[in-house]
Protein backbone atom coordinates (compact mmCIF):
# COMPACT_ATOMS: atom_id res chain seq x y z
CA UNK A 1 0.00 0.00 0.00
CA UNK A 2 1.48 3.37 -0.72
CA UNK A 3 0.67 6.61 0.54
CA UNK A 4 -0.53 9.84 -1.49
CA UNK A 5 3.31 10.38 -1.85
CA UNK A 6 3.45 7.38 -3.56
CA UNK A 7 6.10 6.33 -0.71
CA UNK A 8 5.93 3.35 0.68
CA UNK A 9 6.22 3.27 4.48
CA UNK A 10 9.04 2.81 6.80
CA UNK A 11 8.72 2.60 10.49
CA UNK A 12 10.83 1.62 13.48
CA UNK A 13 11.03 2.65 17.69
CA UNK A 14 12.71 2.72 20.94
CA UNK A 15 11.62 2.20 24.11
CA UNK A 16 12.74 5.30 26.51
CA UNK A 17 13.85 2.71 28.78
CA UNK A 18 17.47 3.71 29.14
CA UNK A 19 20.34 6.01 27.83
CA UNK A 20 20.72 4.15 23.64
CA UNK A 21 23.24 1.98 22.97
CA UNK A 22 25.40 1.94 20.25
CA UNK A 23 24.04 -1.66 19.56
CA UNK A 24 20.87 0.46 19.32
CA UNK A 25 22.22 2.69 16.22
CA UNK A 26 24.04 0.12 14.48
CA UNK A 27 21.04 -2.21 14.46
CA UNK A 28 18.07 -0.09 13.86
CA UNK A 29 18.31 3.53 14.10
CA UNK A 30 21.54 3.52 11.49
CA UNK A 31 19.35 1.36 8.92
CA UNK A 32 16.06 3.47 9.35
CA UNK A 33 18.60 6.86 8.89
CA UNK A 34 20.16 5.45 5.59
CA UNK A 35 16.67 4.70 4.09
CA UNK A 36 14.42 7.79 5.05
CA UNK A 37 14.50 9.08 2.12
CA UNK A 38 13.24 6.43 -0.13
CA UNK A 39 10.07 5.93 1.85
CA UNK A 40 7.34 7.73 3.93
CA UNK A 41 9.00 7.64 7.47
CA UNK A 42 7.88 7.12 10.83
CA UNK A 43 10.04 6.89 13.68
CA UNK A 44 7.91 7.10 17.54
CA UNK A 45 9.77 6.76 20.83
CA UNK A 46 7.40 3.62 22.39
CA UNK A 47 6.84 5.11 25.30
CA UNK A 48 3.60 2.73 26.56
CA UNK A 49 6.07 0.18 26.02
CA UNK A 50 8.45 1.32 28.75
CA UNK A 51 6.08 1.04 31.52
CA UNK A 52 5.68 -3.07 30.49
CA UNK A 53 8.07 -2.90 33.79
CA UNK A 54 7.60 -0.23 36.66
CA UNK A 55 9.92 2.94 35.96
CA UNK A 56 10.27 6.17 37.78
CA UNK A 57 8.31 8.67 36.27
CA UNK A 58 10.01 11.73 36.38
CA UNK A 59 13.11 9.32 34.68
CA UNK A 60 11.17 8.04 32.51
CA UNK A 61 9.44 11.68 31.23
CA UNK A 62 13.57 12.61 30.82
CA UNK A 63 14.58 9.49 28.89
CA UNK A 64 11.66 10.38 26.63
CA UNK A 65 12.95 13.67 25.64
CA UNK A 66 16.75 12.03 25.59
CA UNK A 67 15.85 9.55 23.30
CA UNK A 68 14.29 12.13 20.54
CA UNK A 69 17.04 14.27 20.93
CA UNK A 70 18.98 11.04 20.42
CA UNK A 71 17.39 9.94 17.14
CA UNK A 72 17.78 13.85 15.60
CA UNK A 73 21.60 13.50 16.50
CA UNK A 74 21.84 9.96 15.27
CA UNK A 75 20.38 11.64 11.63
CA UNK A 76 16.76 10.99 11.66
CA UNK A 77 15.78 14.53 10.03
CA UNK A 78 12.18 15.88 10.51
CA UNK A 79 11.81 17.43 7.37
CA UNK A 80 11.81 13.59 5.95
CA UNK A 81 10.81 11.86 9.05
CA UNK A 82 7.09 12.00 11.10
CA UNK A 83 9.03 11.51 14.88
CA UNK A 84 6.36 11.09 17.93
CA UNK A 85 5.61 9.78 20.68
CA UNK A 86 3.46 6.63 20.99
CA UNK A 87 1.33 7.57 23.66
CA UNK A 88 0.14 10.83 22.07
CA UNK A 89 -1.46 8.54 19.34
CA UNK A 90 -4.56 6.46 21.36
CA UNK A 91 -4.91 4.96 18.18
CA UNK A 92 -2.05 2.36 19.45
CA UNK A 93 -3.83 1.32 22.50
CA UNK A 94 -7.11 0.86 21.19
CA UNK A 95 -5.48 -1.50 18.04
CA UNK A 96 -3.40 -3.19 20.19
CA UNK A 97 -6.67 -4.12 22.63
CA UNK A 98 -8.04 -5.60 19.41
CA UNK A 99 -4.83 -7.02 17.90
CA UNK A 100 -4.65 -9.03 21.93
CA UNK A 101 -8.03 -10.87 21.10
CA UNK A 102 -6.65 -12.13 17.69
CA UNK A 103 -3.74 -13.76 19.82
CA UNK A 104 -3.18 -17.38 21.04
CA UNK A 105 -1.51 -17.72 24.65
CA UNK A 106 0.49 -19.91 22.98
CA UNK A 107 1.90 -17.63 20.14
CA UNK A 108 3.27 -14.74 22.90
CA UNK A 109 4.72 -17.45 25.53
CA UNK A 110 6.85 -18.99 22.22
CA UNK A 111 8.39 -15.61 21.77
CA UNK A 112 11.99 -15.49 22.54
CA UNK A 113 11.59 -12.19 24.67
CA UNK A 114 9.25 -13.25 26.87
CA UNK A 115 11.07 -16.15 27.79
CA UNK A 116 14.05 -14.54 28.00
CA UNK A 117 12.97 -11.40 30.36
CA UNK A 118 10.70 -13.50 32.71
CA UNK A 119 13.19 -15.37 33.94
CA UNK A 120 14.34 -12.25 34.82
CA UNK A 121 11.13 -11.43 36.68
CA UNK A 122 10.48 -14.74 38.85
CA UNK A 123 10.30 -13.37 42.42
CA UNK A 124 7.16 -11.15 42.31
CA UNK A 125 5.54 -13.07 39.47
CA UNK A 126 5.76 -12.18 36.14
CA UNK A 127 4.26 -8.22 34.39
CA UNK A 128 1.66 -8.82 31.74
CA UNK A 129 3.07 -6.73 29.98
CA UNK A 130 6.19 -8.54 29.54
CA UNK A 131 3.98 -11.26 28.04
CA UNK A 132 0.99 -8.57 25.68
CA UNK A 133 3.77 -5.96 24.58
CA UNK A 134 3.84 -7.87 21.28
CA UNK A 135 0.19 -7.26 20.59
CA UNK A 136 0.69 -4.02 20.56
CA UNK A 137 3.83 -3.95 18.73
CA UNK A 138 1.50 -5.41 16.31
CA UNK A 139 -0.54 -2.39 16.46
CA UNK A 140 2.07 -0.05 16.46
CA UNK A 141 3.15 -1.51 12.71
CA UNK A 142 -0.21 -1.82 11.26
CA UNK A 143 -1.51 1.47 12.33
CA UNK A 144 0.66 3.00 9.54
CA UNK A 145 0.17 0.66 6.33
CA UNK A 146 3.70 -0.47 7.15
CA UNK A 147 6.07 -1.95 4.07
CA UNK A 148 9.21 -2.36 6.14
CA UNK A 149 10.25 -2.44 9.83
CA UNK A 150 14.03 -2.22 10.08
CA UNK A 151 14.90 -3.93 13.37
CA UNK A 152 17.24 -5.65 15.39
CA UNK A 153 17.64 -9.54 15.36
CA UNK A 154 15.51 -9.85 18.39
CA UNK A 155 12.70 -8.22 17.26
CA UNK A 156 12.29 -10.07 13.86
CA UNK A 157 9.93 -12.60 15.59
CA UNK A 158 7.93 -9.92 16.95
CA UNK A 159 7.35 -8.91 13.23
CA UNK A 160 6.25 -11.90 11.83
CA UNK A 161 3.86 -12.22 14.29
CA UNK A 162 2.65 -8.96 12.91
CA UNK A 163 2.11 -10.33 9.58
CA UNK A 164 0.32 -13.71 11.12
CA UNK A 165 -2.41 -11.83 12.95
CA UNK A 166 -2.44 -9.07 10.27
CA UNK A 167 -3.64 -12.12 7.73
CA UNK A 168 -5.51 -13.40 10.65
CA UNK A 169 -7.23 -10.55 10.66
CA UNK A 170 -7.52 -9.98 6.84
CA UNK A 171 -8.94 -13.62 6.99
CA UNK A 172 -11.43 -13.19 9.21
CA UNK A 173 -12.88 -10.00 8.80
CA UNK A 174 -12.08 -9.03 5.15
CA UNK A 175 -9.02 -6.83 3.59
CA UNK A 176 -7.64 -4.30 6.20
CA UNK A 177 -4.39 -4.83 6.84
CA UNK A 178 -0.97 -4.42 5.01
CA UNK A 179 1.74 -7.51 6.03
CA UNK A 180 4.80 -5.99 6.62
CA UNK A 181 8.28 -7.27 5.97
CA UNK A 182 10.79 -7.00 8.50
CA UNK A 183 14.09 -5.64 7.46
CA UNK A 184 17.01 -7.15 10.14
CA UNK A 185 20.93 -6.13 7.91
CA UNK A 186 23.29 -8.59 7.38
CA UNK A 187 25.84 -6.86 9.87
CA UNK A 188 25.18 -5.62 13.35
CA UNK A 189 21.72 -6.69 13.52
CA UNK A 190 22.80 -8.44 17.44
CA UNK A 191 25.77 -6.40 19.11
CA UNK A 192 26.56 -8.17 21.78
CA UNK A 193 27.61 -7.25 25.24
CA UNK A 194 31.72 -6.26 25.37
CA UNK A 195 32.14 -8.28 28.49
CA UNK A 196 29.82 -11.26 27.92
CA UNK A 197 29.79 -11.74 24.10
CA UNK A 198 26.82 -14.20 24.66
CA UNK A 199 24.23 -11.79 25.46
CA UNK A 200 23.23 -8.86 23.87
CA UNK A 201 23.82 -5.55 24.63
CA UNK A 202 20.61 -3.77 26.39
CA UNK A 203 20.32 -0.37 27.20
CA UNK A 204 18.10 -1.04 30.15
CA UNK A 205 21.32 -3.61 31.54
CA UNK A 206 21.28 -2.73 35.13
CA UNK A 207 24.53 -2.83 37.45
CA UNK A 208 27.67 -3.16 35.80
CA UNK A 209 28.07 -1.37 32.22
CA UNK A 210 31.56 -2.40 31.38
CA UNK A 211 30.29 -4.15 28.40
CA UNK A 212 27.57 -1.67 27.34
CA UNK A 213 28.91 1.21 24.93
CA UNK A 214 26.25 4.44 25.44
CA UNK A 215 26.08 6.61 22.77
CA UNK A 216 26.72 9.34 25.67
CA UNK A 217 29.37 7.48 27.27
CA UNK A 218 32.30 9.65 27.74
CA UNK A 219 34.59 9.53 25.04
CA UNK A 220 37.93 7.85 27.13
CA UNK A 221 35.10 5.84 29.15
CA UNK A 222 34.15 4.04 25.58
CA UNK A 223 37.77 3.68 24.59
CA UNK A 224 38.13 2.25 27.60
CA UNK A 225 35.29 -0.35 27.60
CA UNK A 226 36.38 -1.35 23.92
CA UNK A 227 40.40 -1.96 24.91
CA UNK A 228 38.80 -4.34 27.57
CA UNK A 229 36.10 -6.06 26.02
CA UNK A 230 36.47 -10.22 26.77
CA UNK A 231 37.87 -11.92 23.45
CA UNK A 232 39.83 -15.29 23.59
CA UNK A 233 43.29 -17.09 23.26
CA UNK A 234 43.15 -17.45 19.26
CA UNK A 235 45.10 -14.25 18.38
CA UNK A 236 43.41 -14.29 14.87
CA UNK A 237 41.17 -11.31 13.88
CA UNK A 238 38.70 -13.38 12.36
CA UNK A 239 35.00 -14.00 12.07
CA UNK A 240 33.57 -16.52 14.01
CA UNK A 241 30.84 -16.18 15.52
CA UNK A 242 30.28 -19.40 17.22
CA UNK A 243 34.35 -19.83 18.32
CA UNK A 244 35.11 -16.13 18.71
CA UNK A 245 32.07 -14.23 19.42
CA UNK A 246 33.56 -11.25 21.01
CA UNK A 247 36.15 -10.58 18.50
CA UNK A 248 33.27 -11.36 15.50
CA UNK A 249 31.17 -8.72 17.72
CA UNK A 250 34.22 -5.99 17.83
CA UNK A 251 34.85 -6.68 14.13
CA UNK A 252 30.77 -6.48 13.44
CA UNK A 253 30.81 -2.83 15.21
CA UNK A 254 33.89 -1.62 12.78
CA UNK A 255 32.34 -2.84 9.72
CA UNK A 256 28.64 -1.88 10.38
CA UNK A 257 30.72 2.10 11.24
CA UNK A 258 33.03 1.97 8.61
CA UNK A 259 31.74 -0.39 5.77
CA UNK A 260 34.46 -2.69 5.60
CA UNK A 261 34.33 -5.97 4.64
CA UNK A 262 34.59 -8.67 7.30
CA UNK A 263 37.66 -9.94 4.58
CA UNK A 264 39.15 -6.77 4.12
CA UNK A 265 39.43 -6.43 8.06
CA UNK A 266 40.91 -9.64 8.45
CA UNK A 267 43.05 -9.47 5.69
CA UNK A 268 44.50 -6.01 7.92
CA UNK A 269 44.73 -7.52 10.54
CA UNK A 270 46.55 -10.62 9.67
CA UNK A 271 49.75 -11.27 12.13
CA UNK A 272 48.70 -8.00 14.15
CA UNK A 273 47.76 -8.30 17.58
CA UNK A 274 44.17 -8.05 18.89
CA UNK A 275 45.58 -4.47 21.03
CA UNK A 276 46.19 -2.89 17.41
CA UNK A 277 42.76 -4.51 16.33
CA UNK A 278 40.91 -3.02 19.41
CA UNK A 279 42.73 0.39 19.29
CA UNK A 280 41.48 0.59 15.64
CA UNK A 281 37.63 -0.04 16.60
CA UNK A 282 37.79 2.10 19.49
CA UNK A 283 39.05 4.95 17.15
CA UNK A 284 36.06 4.10 15.08
CA UNK A 285 33.47 4.17 18.00
CA UNK A 286 35.15 7.14 19.40
CA UNK A 287 35.08 8.90 16.63
CA UNK A 288 31.33 8.26 15.98
CA UNK A 289 29.93 8.96 19.34
CA UNK A 290 31.94 12.47 19.56
CA UNK A 291 29.66 13.07 15.88
CA UNK A 292 26.78 12.39 18.00
CA UNK A 293 27.37 13.75 21.16
CA UNK A 294 27.92 17.30 19.47
CA UNK A 295 24.86 17.58 17.83
CA UNK A 296 22.74 15.77 20.82
CA UNK A 297 23.67 18.80 22.60
CA UNK A 298 22.13 21.06 20.22
CA UNK A 299 18.44 19.13 19.79
CA UNK A 300 18.21 18.59 23.68
CA UNK A 301 15.66 21.24 24.32
CA UNK A 302 12.72 20.42 26.11
CA UNK A 303 10.33 23.32 23.88
CA UNK A 304 11.92 22.44 20.37
CA UNK A 305 11.48 18.99 21.18
CA UNK A 306 7.52 19.59 22.40
CA UNK A 307 6.88 21.39 19.24
CA UNK A 308 8.18 18.73 17.01
CA UNK A 309 5.98 15.95 19.15
CA UNK A 310 3.09 17.84 18.47
CA UNK A 311 2.95 18.33 14.98
CA UNK A 312 4.39 14.59 14.46
CA UNK A 313 1.34 13.31 16.54
CA UNK A 314 -1.06 15.53 14.41
CA UNK A 315 0.54 13.78 11.22
CA UNK A 316 0.72 10.48 12.84
CA UNK A 317 -2.88 10.30 14.23
CA UNK A 318 -4.37 11.43 10.56
CA UNK A 319 -3.04 7.54 9.32
CA UNK A 320 -3.51 6.32 12.45
CA UNK A 321 -6.98 6.89 12.75
CA UNK A 322 -7.47 5.81 9.21
CA UNK A 323 -6.65 2.44 9.71
CA UNK A 324 -7.84 2.20 13.41
CA UNK A 325 -11.24 3.00 11.75
CA UNK A 326 -10.91 0.74 9.01
CA UNK A 327 -11.02 -1.86 11.55
CA UNK A 328 -13.69 -0.98 14.23
CA UNK A 329 -15.70 -0.98 9.93
CA UNK A 330 -14.61 -4.72 9.09
CA UNK A 331 -14.84 -6.01 13.25
CA UNK A 332 -18.60 -4.58 13.19
CA UNK A 333 -18.17 -1.94 15.67
CA UNK A 334 -18.85 0.50 13.39
P1 LIG B 1 15.72 -2.82 26.48
O1 LIG B 1 16.75 -3.38 27.38
O2 LIG B 1 14.93 -1.72 27.08
O3 LIG B 1 14.85 -3.85 25.82
P2 LIG B 1 17.16 -2.54 23.99
O4 LIG B 1 18.57 -2.07 23.95
O5 LIG B 1 16.87 -3.97 23.71
O6 LIG B 1 16.57 -2.07 25.37
P3 LIG B 1 14.82 -1.70 22.46
O7 LIG B 1 14.18 -0.39 22.72
O8 LIG B 1 14.18 -2.93 23.01
O9 LIG B 1 16.35 -1.64 22.96
O10 LIG B 1 15.01 -1.90 20.90
C1 LIG B 1 15.15 -0.80 20.01
C2 LIG B 1 15.71 -1.28 18.69
O11 LIG B 1 17.11 -1.56 18.82
C3 LIG B 1 15.07 -2.57 18.19
O12 LIG B 1 14.96 -2.49 16.78
C4 LIG B 1 16.07 -3.62 18.57
O13 LIG B 1 15.99 -4.77 17.74
C5 LIG B 1 17.38 -2.88 18.37
N1 LIG B 1 18.43 -3.42 19.23
C6 LIG B 1 18.42 -3.45 20.59
N2 LIG B 1 19.56 -3.96 21.05
C7 LIG B 1 20.31 -4.29 19.98
C8 LIG B 1 21.59 -4.89 19.81
N3 LIG B 1 22.32 -5.23 20.86
N4 LIG B 1 22.07 -5.07 18.56
C9 LIG B 1 21.33 -4.71 17.48
N5 LIG B 1 20.10 -4.15 17.57
C10 LIG B 1 19.59 -3.94 18.80
MG1 LIG C 1 14.82 -4.70 23.90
Amino acid sequence: MKNENNKKVMLTGVRPSGNLTIGNYLGAIKNFVERQDSYESYIFIADLHAITSPRNPADLKKSIYDCIAMYLACGVDPNKTIIFKQSAVLEHGTLGFIMTFQTKMGELSRMTQFKLKSQQQTKEGVDTGLFVYPTLMVADILLYNTSIVPVGKDQQQHVELTRDLAERFNKRYGQTFLLPDVYVAPIGNKILNLQNPNEKMNKSDSGNNKGTIFLLDDIAVARKKIMSAKTDNFNSVHFDEERQPGISNLMSILAKITGESFQSIEQRFKNRGYGEFKKEVANEVCKLLEEIQSKYKKFNNQEFLDNLLFEGAIQAQKTASTTLSKSLTALGLK
